[in-house]
Parts: structure tokens; C-alpha cells; sequence
């Protein structure tokens, strides 16, 4: 191993200030901005490669060209000096090499030196970079890493093996790999797939007199565009040069993002748009046939063809062709319909193998970290890695709109003269994967890749409009430690619990309520209350671990109805595999669910308090078995939504004892915000008339619809059900009371918030297991609440169901039925764990 030379920057006693990795646009971009802000700084940029340009030195195949208007993806700097909307590969080479060349970094770059692993040294708070280079590996120290290095590997594409491909008598070549000096004239050239590449090919290639043929397994969306950048033309004609850049920049940003976005919400017209404008090469049996994916517009990206070079290209001497490939035979392919397509060069446009930091590693104290369990803050920086940035581009738009962005970024950071910094992870959900695109690659390699959280600055929209402002005026110390603080957060990565996430594309099937047993009702201080239990037979308490269901605010015992049912049935769900292994969790659950007095159909208290409404239901329980609950030593499990929340977490501040674990599905309790309409009920008098007119049909109705929010969840059963509880005479006094009891006008008060929090962390300790968990889409109580929920009590499981609304039990009743039950098994076996302990240590 050779090391540095001791008066050169890049010893531990001369560390440089920032080594970038990858000398392609984003690595270059940051280079103009470094040598432009920081002069004195000393710095390297390092590539594997033999020369700058990343992908635009590794791709070489005929017709080599960006996908993207160099308006956008030119550097916002330095404007593109040709006129062709779309940029050819060697001049976008030329084009970094002179702002690389006006930014210093030509004499700063280390070519063909691979970063094998950057490895934060806590002994002397620096990296110390591993180069593997021709000469073997050398040592550099730095203050700060950035990694340019893209996304994909580029030392080999993906590619699929094909059966028989050791018959073919011809050449395979994968476009990553393209030969020097290939001739094509004459030349039978089938180009398997439909992305960017083949697009660009299929032309290309037969204007090279080949005979082309591209053979996609299904279409892909391909947009004909003019050659020339019209836009980036009328500004040029209205403004000095580079202000006509910046306008003409901006226009295709925003056009390309209200394309993106038309596409996403109105496919029907972008595809009809598209269509009109393919007509003018097509038949609308060709369009059909070869041109219309089952996918929508931008789910994918859609391919371009300046001036139909495309179409045009299907008039002379190439063709598409939908089908399979079978095998490979000795003269070209046979395909899955039984012909065959003749073939001398078979090209293997199969796509980019995803590659996190060019396969290299990123360590702390020589101990890589696993990636996977890493998180990403603003998609630049990961949770627990002191002083290590990262520049991911876009994929629905111009890579470069959010390279330069990410520079800048950095630059102001380091701006502020704070020699350490390290994003600090909140607890929260951070399983989102860093490009949320369905692209094959993507679903293919993204695991490869650290996660990403779901919500700002732990979350990178792939939307330039909304970034732009967050990136270039955002708050830089939100969940960042700075300093000494940021050294001690070295290795940190995950607080909380993992969260998991729920959610499913398949559409809401109900569930059979049928054999549900019928409610009953108790008798508690002269009032009955209504409840309906199932596998608890006459004495719940003998019957193991039984769960109390405690519905919202106005609602009724019915929203438990979904999970009564599923509790009776042993392995209902199965997709989680969770059905639990304990007496307590199987098919037998036993549930109570209890109407909230004054709800649902049971009669209202006296006294509308949350402390009195959990004495209530504590002594409709004791009344259920007929004895006092505090003398009884078996245990319940309390599992409450919205302000059954609140009433579990107050029945287990009253009574822990007897609770051996809660869940709270939305819980109040954890912030201010809730809904207009909970807002009107708190207003004083006039609150009662609003109470009151939740029983009318037009209120009711579409509240339910703002409830549930997964599409179909709202069923005529639902609705039956919401109509007959809005009837009860007592609710609208119940609701006003409570409302006002708990909130104002303003929101919730955080006074009883705050006692409450106080006294149940104090009643569940370390010995009562708390599961959470969250409707992405609440508009009852805002999903914000359940990060604030995991930062202020210890949770044992902690799940988000996704397109999801105040309700995930009614939602997605089987996969809440799963996950409640995963969590009880977790119950049980904890409780087995201490049983055993205390037996030992008897
Ligand atoms: C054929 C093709 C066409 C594309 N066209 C477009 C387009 O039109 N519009 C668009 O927005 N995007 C396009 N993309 C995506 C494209 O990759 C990006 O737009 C952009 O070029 C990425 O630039 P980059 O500098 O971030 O990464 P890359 O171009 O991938 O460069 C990364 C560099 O880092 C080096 N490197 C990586 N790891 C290490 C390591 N550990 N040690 C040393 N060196 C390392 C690599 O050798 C490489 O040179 C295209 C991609 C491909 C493959």
C-alpha cells in the first residue's frame, strides 16, 4: 500500500478538505461550486474511469444522446453552446470537460482510482479514504466526502441470460459495452427492448445502413419532439444570453413538471395527446399494436424522438415487433409466437444494474455499514455518518435540475463554517426506497440503496418545483447535530422501533360479518352501555388475554365489527404469516367491544370526562363478570381509536394492573390538530346545533367519506351503520360535551394532553407493551402526530398503513387483524420470557 507524499494535502496531518467521487456532471458541478466559494480549500475528485464524463464517457453506442433538453440538463451555469434540444454524448462529454477545465478540477483529477471505502475515523475525526488505483491501494485523508457517483454500475449493464445464446453464431453486445469501430452496413441487427437506449439505436443504427428490427417484450411510451429547442430560441430572442438561459431553463423545468403531473392525473388526456401527435407517423393500428404500454404516462419515463427520428426510421429499413423471446437459435431469435427473427448482431438494450457509490463501501472505524439499514437525509446525507454527502439527480426530469441543487446545498453548509455535521434520525417510518420510480431497473437494484423516511427532510420528492425552495432557503439544522454533538452521533442510526408499513394496491374487499354474535348491554352507575364479545364465554377473565375495544368520538362498538369477526377465525389473514403462537392469539381471541357511553346506541353519563368516561367502561367490565376488576388479578388488553385512545391510555393511568398491553390506532392525545368539523362541535352553544345536525344525512354522510379514506372502504354498511348510531338522542349532548371537554375552537388542549402523556408513561413503564399505529392520510388526526407519538412513549411496534384514513381496522381489516395479532404474539411471548426469568430466579 503506498500512502500520499507528506507535504501534499491528503495525510491524516494534511487531510484535504473534500475528496468528491465521480467525475461525471454531478461531480463536476460541485467542482465549480467548491473552487467558486471555497478557493483556499484543498480538494481532489477521483473516477475509476480513465477519463472525466461518467455516463457520457461510458456509453459510446451509435446515437449516444441525452434523453433530457440541455436547457435542464445542462449546467444552470454555464449555458449549452449548441442548438439542438437534446444533447449528443460526445458534446455533453465536451461540455463538462471544459467547466471542469474553468473549475480547476482537471488538474485535481485522480483518474482511474477507485474508491474501494470511506471509513470515518473517530481517533481523528476524518476520513481515510481507500484508492485502489493500477498501482495498488493508497490511504488519503479528508475532512469531508462527497460522492458523485451516480446510481448504476458502470463497469457491466444488466443482463439477463437468454436460453440457447451459446448457439448463436452471431455477436451479442450489450449497449454499455459497445465496440470500437462496429460496422453496421448491411448488418441484420435485432435490439431486444423498449427504454431510452433502444429508442436512440433503432434509428441510429439504420441510418448506419443496418437492417433493425427492435424487439420489445411491451411498448413504451415514445413522444415525438422538435430537434430544435424553440423554447431556449424565444428567450435567446428576448433576453441577454444567460438570463435567456436561466427563463428558458425554468420554462422546461415547469413544463416538464406539469407534464409529469397531467400525466400522472389525467393519463386518459396525455395519452390522447400523445397519440395525436405519433398519428402523423402512425396508423392507429401500428400505435395500438407497438406504441401503447398497459402502464401510465410517467410511471415509467417516456422516451423521446427529436423530429419522429423514430417513426421515421419504421419508413425505411427497421421495424418493431411485440413478442417473447423464446431462445436464441444459430441465425437470430425465436420468439414466444413461434417465428424467428433473423439476426447477425443481437444487442442487449436489457437496462442499468443499480449500484450504490460504484460498489464501494462507507465505514465507521473499519466496520462497513450495512446500507440498507442506512437512512438518507434530504436524499444527500445519511443518518449517523458524520461530514459524508451524496448527489442523486432526478429521474422524472432532468437529473441535473437537482445535481446542481444538491451542490449548492452543500455549499451552503459548509458555508456556515461548522467543521462537523450529521444527520440525526427521528424515530419515524424510513423504509421508503430512495427512488420511488417503476422502473424494472429500479424494482430490480433499489434495495441496494439506503432508505429514505416519508416525510420532510428525511424525504426527497422527485419534484424540482417543491425541492427548489426547501433546497435553497430550507432550514440546514433541522434534525442535524453540528459540532462535538454531531462526532457523538457517529454510528447512530435507528431510535424507535422499526415501523412497518402497510398498504396495498389490491382493491378493499369487506369483510363477512356474517355470525357475528349479537351486543348485549350492562347496567353501570343506572346507564346501560352496549357491548358485543366473542370468545370470552361467560367469565372474560378466564379466558387468557382478553381485548377491550374502545371506538372515537361519535362512533359506535360496530367500528370494531371487522375484527370481532376476523378474531373468530384462526389464520384469517395469513399474509403477514402472523397468526400468533400463544393461547391468547389465535383463532380464539377473545374480544369485548364496548360502546363508549353516550355513543353508539348505549345510554349518555352523567358526567362527559375522560377520567370518568374510563371509570365507566372499567366498571362495565367489572359488571360483565360480576366482580370488582381491582381484586381481580387477570389482565386486559386495551385497544383503542381516536379518543378510545385516549380512553385506553387513561383506563391504564387509572387501573395498570390490570392491562397488559394497549394499542392505539390514531390516538388523541399527541397534538393540537384536528379537523374543521371537531373544531365547529367545541364552538360554544352553537357547537350543540352542530352536534346535533351530525345526525342528518348530508353531514354524516360525507364524513364517513372523510373517515375512510381507502377507496370502496366506505360500503352501504358503513353507511347503514353511521345512520342508526347518529340517531342515538343522547349522542349530540355526549359529542358537544366531550368536544368541549377535550378542545376548543382552536384545537385540542394541551393541558389534559400533557397530564395524560405524564401519567400513562408512568403506569406502562417497561412493563406494559404499547403498540401505535397511524393512517397515512388521517384527516381526523394528522399522521404528523404519530412521529410526535413515538417521540414522547416507548412503543414495542409502531405500523403506517398507507392510503389510509382515521380507521386502519376498517381500512384494511385483515391486515390489522395480522399486525395486531403479531403484536399480541409478541405479548405473550415477552410475558413467557419474564415468567421464566422469575421462576429462575427463584
Ligand atoms: C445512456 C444514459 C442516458 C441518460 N440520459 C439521461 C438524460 O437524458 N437525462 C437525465 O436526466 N438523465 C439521464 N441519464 C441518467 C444519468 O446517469 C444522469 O443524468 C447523469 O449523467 C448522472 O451523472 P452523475 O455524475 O451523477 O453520475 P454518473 O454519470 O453515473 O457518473 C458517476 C461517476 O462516478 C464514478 N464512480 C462511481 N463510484 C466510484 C467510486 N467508488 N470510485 C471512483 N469513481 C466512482 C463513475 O466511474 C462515474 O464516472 C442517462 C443515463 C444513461 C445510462
Amino acid at each position: 500500500m503506498s500512502t500520499h507524499t507528506p507535504d501534499r494535502p491528503g495525510t491524516a496531518d494534511n487531510p484535504l478538505d473534500l475528496l468528491i467521487v465521480g467525475a461525471g456532471l454531478s461531480g463536476i458541478d460541485l467542482a465549480h461550486h467548491v473552487s467558486a466559494n471555497f478557493p483556499d480549500w484543498t480538494w481532489e475528485i477521483h473516477d475509476t474511469h480513465d477519463d472525466l464524463g461518467g455516463t457520457w464517457h461510458t456509453f459510446r453506442y451509435p446515437g449516444i444522446r441525452s434523453d433530457s433538453d440541455m436547457a435542464t440538463f445542462g449546467f444552470p451555469f454555464r449555458p449549452w453552446p449548441h442548438r439542438g434540444t437534446l444533447g449528443q454524448g460526445a458534446d455533453i462529454r465536451e461540455y463538462i470537460r471544459d467547466v471542469a477545465r474553468d473549475s480547476g478540477a482537471l488538474e485535481r483529477l485522480r483518474t482511474g482510482s477507485w474508491i474501494r471505502d470511506s471509513d470515518w475515523r473517530t481517533d481523528r475525526n476524518l476520513y481515510a479514504v481507500t484508492s485502489v488505483t493500477g498501482d495498488g491501494e493508497r490511504t488519503i485523508w479528508a475532512r469531508r466526502v462527497h460522492y458523485a457517483s451516480g446510481y448504476y454500475s458502470h463497469g457491466a449493464g444488466h443482463r439477463p441470460t437468454f436460453p440457447g445464446e451459446k448457439d448463436f453464431a452471431g455477436q451479442v453486445i450489450h449497449p454499455q459495452e459497445w465496440p470500437e469501430n462496429l460496422d453496421c452496413r448491411g448488418r441484420r441487427i435485432v435490439v431486444i427492448g423498449s427504454g431510452a437506449t433502444a429508442v436512440t439505436l433503432l434509428p441510429a443504427l439504420e441510418k448506419a445502413g443496418a437492417r433493425v428490427t427492435m424487439l420489445q417484450r411491451s411498448p413504451s411510451y415514445i413522444a415525438p419532439m422538435p430537434s430544435v429547442d424553440i423554447i431556449s430560441a424565444v428567450w435567446r430572442h428576448l433576453l441577454p444570453p444567460s438570463a435567456a438561459y436561466r427563463a428558458a431553463r425554468l420554462n422546461h423545468a415547469a413544463r416538464d413538471m406539469a407534464q409529469y403531473t397531467l400525466a400522472q392525473r389525467a393519463p386518459g388526456a396525455f395519452r390522447r395527446v400523445l397519440r395525436l401527435m405519433q398519428r402523423r407517423y402512425l396508423s392507429a393500428e401500428e400505435i395500438d399494436r407497438h406504441f401503447t404500454p398497459r402502464y401510465s404516462p410517467w410511471d415509467q419515463r417516456v422516451c423521446k424522438a427529436p423530429d419522429g427520428d423514430f417513426f421515421t426510421a419504421l419508413k425505411g429499413n427497421a421495424d418493431v415487433v411485440t413478442d417473447t423471446v423464446d431462445r436464441f437459435t444459430s441465425r437470430g431469435i425465436l420468439l414466444g409466437s413461434g417465428k424467428t427473427l433473423p439476426a447477425d448482431i443481437i444487442v442487449t438494450a436489457t437496462g442499468l444494474e443499480l449500484e450504490a457509490f460504484g460498489g464501494g463501501t462507507l465505514s465507521i472505524d473499519g466496520e462497513p455499514l450495512d446500507l440498507r439499514e442506512r437512512v438518507f437525509y434530504r436524499g444527500i446525507m445519511l443518518a449517523g455518518l458524520p461530514n459524508f454527502s451524496f448527489t442523486v439527480g432526478y429521474i422524472n426530469a432532468s437529473w441535473t435540475l437537482r445535481s446542481d441543487m444538491v451542490s449548492r446545498y452543500m455549499v451552503r453548509l459548509w458555508g456556515t463554517g461548522e467543521r462537523y455535521y450529521c444527520p440525526v434520525l427521528p424515530p419515524g417510518r424510513h423504509d421508503r426506497p430512495m427512488l420511488e420510480f417503476d422502473a424494472g431497473y429500479i424494482r430490480r437494484g433499489i434495495h441496494r440503496f439506503p432508505t429514505q423516511g416519508d416525510h420532510s427532510p428525511w424525504h426527497y420528492t422527485q419534484n424540482y418545483l417543491t425541492e427548489l425552495p426547501e433546497l435553497a432557503f430550507g432550514d440546514q439544522r433541522r434534525d442535524m447535530a453540528f459540532g462535538d454533538r454531531a462526532l457523538q452521533c457517529a454510528g447512530a442510526c435507528s431510535p424507535g422501533p422499526v415501523v412497518r408499513s402497510v398498504g396495498s394496491a389490491a382493491p378493499f374487499r369487506p369483510t363477512d360479518l356474517g355470525g357475528l354474535p349479537p351486543t348485549e348491554t350492562v347496567t353501570v352507575a343506572g346507564r346501560t352501555v352496549r357491548i358485543r364479545r366473542t370468545g370470552t364465554g361467560g367469565d372474560f377473565r378466564t379466558a387468557g388475554t382478553t381485548v377491550v375495544m374502545i371506538h372515537g368520538i361519535g362512533r359506535s362498538l360496530e367500528d370494531w365489527d371487522d375484527l370481532v369477526a376476523l378474531a373468530g377465525r384462526t389464520g384469517s389473514t395469513g399474509s403477514t404469516g402472523s397468526t400468533g403462537s400463544t393461547g391468547s392469539t389465535g383463532g380464539d381471541l377473545a374480544c369485548i367491544a364496548v360502546d363508549v357511553p353516550g355513543f353508539g346506541l348505549s345510554e349518555p353519563p352523567r358526567d362527559v370526562t375522560l377520567a370518568d368516561t374510563a371509570g365507566l367502561i372499567w366498571a362495565a367490565l367489572d359488571a360483565l363478570d360480576g366482580q370488582d376488576a381491582t381484586e381481580s388479578p387477570a389482565r386486559v388488553s386495551l385497544l383503542g381509536n381516536s379518543l378510545g385512545g385516549a380512553l385506553a391510555m387513561e383506563m391504564t393511568a387509572q387501573r395498570p394492573h390490570l392491562v397488559s398491553s394497549v394499542a392505539l390506532v390514531d390516538p388523541a392525545g399527541f397534538g393540537s390538530g384536528t379537523t374543521p368539523l371537531l373544531r365547529l362541535l367545541a364552538v360554544p352553544v352553537l357547537g350543540l346545533i352542530n352536534a346535533a345536525a351530525t345526525r342528518l344525512p348530508v353531514v354524516y354522510r360525507p364524513v364517513e367519506h372523510l373517515i375512510l379514506r381507502r377507496r370502496g372502504a366506505v360500503t352501504a354498511h358503513r353507511l347503514r351503520v353511521a345512520g342508526r348510531v347518529a340517531a342515538n338522542p343522547g349522542r349530540a349532548r355526549t359529542y358537544h360535551r366531550m368536544v368541549r371537554h377535550l378542545g376548543s375552537p382552536a384545537g385540542i388542549r394541551p393541558g389534559w394532553r400533557r397530564d395524560l402523556l405524564d401519567r400513562f408513561t408512568r403506569a406502562v413503564g417497561d412493563r406494559i407493551p404499547v403498540m401505535l399505529a397511524w393512517g397515512a392520510d388521517d384527516l381526523i388526526l394528522p399522521y404528523g402526530d404519530f412521529r410526535r407519538a413515538l417521540e414522547k412513549i416507548q412503543v414495542a411496534d409502531a405500523v403506517v398503513f398507507d392510503n389510509c384514513g382515521h380507521m386502519p381496522q376498517l381500512e384494511y381489516p385483515e391486515e390489522f387483524a395480522d399486525e395486531y395479532r403479531r403484536f399480541l404474539a409478541g405479548v405473550g411471548a415477552r410475558q413467557i420470557r419474564r415468567s421464566d426469568m422469575a421462576g429462575a430466579a427463584l
